[in-house]
């Protein structure tokens, strides 16, 4: 398994919240937490309450790293995430359960908290030494926050989705626009 592509739990986890906008909570509850670990099969029936406390503020520190690379303090957002690693580290094991061929599962202990950020930190920090630090973005159409990977082989992307894009582009036209219409008239150079 590609091992970058555990960098998307980050970037799944940063997007059940929205800082400006607390009504959009997606980890409101355990039921709710169960249904965004839906697609992690074998941490899911382990789930605890302390489990919700612990994603939130696991959800903050990777927050914090995108947020950091944003605004250039690649320093701050390594420190971080160094801190996540040796916080949740990783015991690697091969395994092959439900026959599957044998794939690296990074850790098997401690809690549903623990082997998601072992998985999303080591994900962030591969992702970060093999392709680039400014590989993580955060989405330039205020007042969208969402955090993202930047995929695009000129690392050019700017916005979360095509929708942000439109939208941003939208704003763009008619700010222009606005710009163009408070010109003053030019006097007449003629004659
Ligand atoms: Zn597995
Ligand atoms: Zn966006």
């Amino acid at each position: 398994m590609d091992l970058t592509t555990y960098a998307d739990l980050a970037v799944r986890l940063v997007n059940t919240a929205d800082p400006t906008r607390p009504e959009l909570e997606e980890l409101g509850d355990l039921e709710a937490l169960r249904e965004f670990l839906r697609n992690r099969p074998h941490l899911r029936p382990r789930v605890t309450r302390q489990d919700l406390d612990g994603m939130r503020a696991l959800r903050n520190e990777l927050r914090e790293v995108f947020e950091a690379v944003e605004r250039g303090d690649d320093d701050a957002a390594i420190d971080r995430l160094n801190a996540l690693l040796v916080q949740h580290p990783v015991h690697p094991q091969i395994s092959g359960h439900d026959g599957q061929r044998w794939h690296m599962h990074l850790t098997e202990s401690g809690s549903v908290t623990d082997q998601y950020a072992a998985q999303a930190a080591m994900g962030l920090a591969i992702l970060i030494t093999t392709l680039g630090i400014d590989r993580l973005g955060v989405c330039q159409a205020s007042p969208c926050r969402e955090a993202f990977l930047d995929t695009s082989t000129n690392r050019s992307r700017r916005y979360c989705s095509e929708r942000c894009a439109s939208r941003a582009n939208v704003a763009a036209y008619r700010a222009r626009q606005r710009e163009a219409t408070r010109q003053p008239v030019q006097p007449c150079s003629g004659q």
